[in-house]
């Protein structure tokens, strides 16, 4: 069984295999040199024995590090070298000695030794030496190089262990044929299969998709005014009535002038002041300057402006100042340079934020079409789930849900009709539930759908609806209800907080982003939180065969890149470690587990908690 390696580099790794005595080091000798003549820049890894030594007794590093340097850099100006005391009790780990080289100087990293990784590799096998083959146990094995009487299966690439330059032609193709492996997100819904009838377990993204489909975009809408537009989706495309800027106008301070004067190097003579909302109505002759604000329009003949430090004025002539660095066009803005008349300013879709507020408003639109907000019914049941603000009752607990899901979906720009908690009784569940799916585009419950649930929610929705009761391979939150009440959407999800905003996050958001008529032009998965690939600070638990959404802190580390760690207890009824964290981390299903230093993809919390 070999080990996975995931390669940290954008260059390719290629290992050398054997059993010892088949001559890799002489093998690799000769081939450096020629792959060298063949432009290949070269890394090379060798493993050691476990007394090995670079350095020798007597120099000043040997003795630094005899005396208990942990790490010891020697450098000159042609080479530099360190040595670093690892006490491990197994080979070091490979992705740790290949993050140690620097890849942007070379090509390729050839590998000796480590022959259980699951590195791409070439095993060398000679005939006389009498050892079995490699390439039978092991996958990795891209090109077996040997002698003329061994027998190898077709589909092997054979080298000729005695031709090096055939050997070097082999490793120059791999070098320039080789691509970083794609990276997959972790919920990839572009490659989930359809469900088959029955199917007891669902993947997050055979759910996700499952729900897209049933789920369509609002088609009313409304015009609706700049001030009450923020997080609403237009419906249109906003065709931009005016240039922005609407004139040509300054960029600075200063003084306006035709950049064809310059070379004069003589004081240009002052003959207007341009203030911003203001304008002169003469063409600026050579020789001739205005002194200009910023936001002012740049009269005729002129085009290019000197900030006014960079100017000498008397009285009114101004001389220009390093006019060597002056560039034709400098500090104007051109009329509809931001957007010009009738271009899309912006395009259906588009959910409204501050940045587009102000663009709808600098168009001088003061009112927008919008697709109405979707509305949506929330309730809570269960015996035990209780009111905040009334006196718990024993064995109860309050009802958190319906406000971490209410705060949500108004995040989404919703509107909430709050049903409040509907008590275990069929006939007050059945008329809840159908008022609730007169009034609104998506109906939210929240307990109760578990496998061996006795309440009385899954009876009523088999009888007024058409419910799936799935059980979907992730953790926290596999049991999620899904169909639909007449014509709204009915989500039926777990009864733990955290596994309620899990599934909220991951299947009601798509669904009210998509229904709210979002489109995104450039992202393939639109409607889905967003993903950011982080490193992971330690071990991170899960299990192959079901999505891992453990609550996790990121932040920016000393080498500039994302890292994150979980929260800690992940308990899926322990709301504070979503208040603690700020992303959720994703683990795929195939992935048992993630070590220190791997990465992995987060979805951080600020699209929409
Ligand atoms: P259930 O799926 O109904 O078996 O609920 C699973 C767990 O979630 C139980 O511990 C419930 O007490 C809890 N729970 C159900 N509904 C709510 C709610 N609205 N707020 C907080 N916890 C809840
Ligand atoms: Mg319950």
């Amino acid at each position: 069984m070999s080990c996975v390696f995931n390669n940290p580099l954008s260059i390719p790794v290629l290992g050398f295999c054997a059993y010892s005595g088949t001559g890799k080091t002489t093998l690799l000798k000769q081939l450096i040199p020629e792959l060298n003549r063949r432009g290949l820049r070269l890394a090379v890894i060798k493993h050691a024995h476990h007394n090995f030594d670079v350095d020798i007794p007597g120099k000043d590093s040997y003795e630094m590090r005899k005396a208990g340097a942990k790490q010891m850099l020697v450098a000159s100006h042609v080479r530099w070298a360190l040595m670093t005391e690892d006490a491990l009790d197994s080979d070091p780990s490979l992705p740790h000695l290949l993050k140690q080289i620097e890849a942007d100087k070379v090509d390729i990293v050839l590998v000796e030794g480590f022959k259980k990784l699951a590195l791409p590799k070439i095993e060398l096998h000679r005939a006389s030496h009498g050892k079995p083959f490699i390439h039978t146990h092991d996958d990795n094995i891209v090109a077996i190089a040997c002698c003329d009487e061994t027998q190898t299966p077709a589909e092997l690439t054979r080298l000729d262990l005695n031709n090096v330059g055939q050997i070097a032609d082999f490793v120059v193709q791999y070098q320039q044929s080789w691509q970083a492996p794609k990276v997959t997100l972790p919920i990839d819904l572009a490659s989930a299969e359809t469900p088959q009838p029955g199917q007891q377990g669902l993947s997050v993204a055979q759910g996700i998709n499952h729900i897209l489909n049933q789920v369509s975009a609002i088609t009313e809408t409304e015009m609706v005014d700049l001030d009450l537009l923020d997080n609403r989706v237009l419906a249109r495309d906003c065709i931009s009535p005016v240039n922005v800027p609407q004139h040509t106008n300054s960029a600075m301070d200063g003084y306006g002038f035709a950049y064809s004067d310059v070379a004069a190097a003589t004081p240009f003579y002052v003959v207007a002041e341009v203030l911003a909302g203001h304008g002169y109505d003469k063409v600026v002759q050579p020789g001739e300057a205005v002194r200009i604000m910023t936001g002012a329009p740049v009269p005729q003949g002129v085009d290019t402006i000197q900030p006014r430090e960079l100017c000498d004025t008397q009285n009114n002539q101004v001389t220009l100042l390093d006019t060597a660095s002056i560039k034709l066009g400098q500090h104007v803005r051109l009329a509809g340079e931001d957007i010009a008349v009738n271009d899309v300013a912006l395009s259906k879709g588009t959910r409204l934020g501050a940045a587009e507020l102000g663009l709808l408003a600098s168009l001088g639109c003061y009112q927008a079409e919008v697709v109405n907000a979707p509305t949506v019914a929330v309730f809570s049941t269960g015996d035990e789930v209780s009111q905040p603000g009334e006196t718990l009752k024993p064995n109860c607990i309050y009802d958190s849900n319906r406000y971490t899901i209410k705060a949500m979906a108004r995040k989404l720009g919703c509107n909430i009709i709050d049903l409040g908690i509907i008590e275990d009784n069929e006939a007050a569940l059945t008329a809840a539930l159908l008022q609730a799916s007169a009034q609104a585009d998506i109906v939210i419950s929240s307990g109760g759908v578990s496998v061996g649930n006795a309440d009385y929610i899954k009876a009523v929705l088999a009888k007024i609806g058409q419910i799936n009761f799935w059980r979907i391979n992730m953790r926290p939150g596999r049991p999620l209800a899904v169909g639909k009440i007449n014509d709204s959407l009915f989500f039926g999800l777990p009864g733990n907080p955290v596994a309620v905003m899990v599934s909220f996050l991951q299947f009601v958001q798509p669904a009210l982003r998509k229904m709210a008529g979002e489109q995104s032009p450039t992202g393939e998965q639109p409607w889905q939180p967003r993903y950011i690939p982080a490193i992971a600070d330690e071990f991170l638990r899960s299990k192959t065969g079901r999505s891992e959404f453990l609550r996790g802190i990121y932040h920016i580390a000393a080498d500039g890149q994302v890292h994150v760690r979980s929260t800690g207890a992940q308990g899926s009824g322990m709301l504070s470690s979503m208040v603690s964290g700020n992303c959720l981390i994703v683990i795929a299903e195939k992935d048992d587990h993630i070590v220190q230093g791997q990465p992995v993809f987060i979805q951080p919390f600020a699209d929409v908690l």
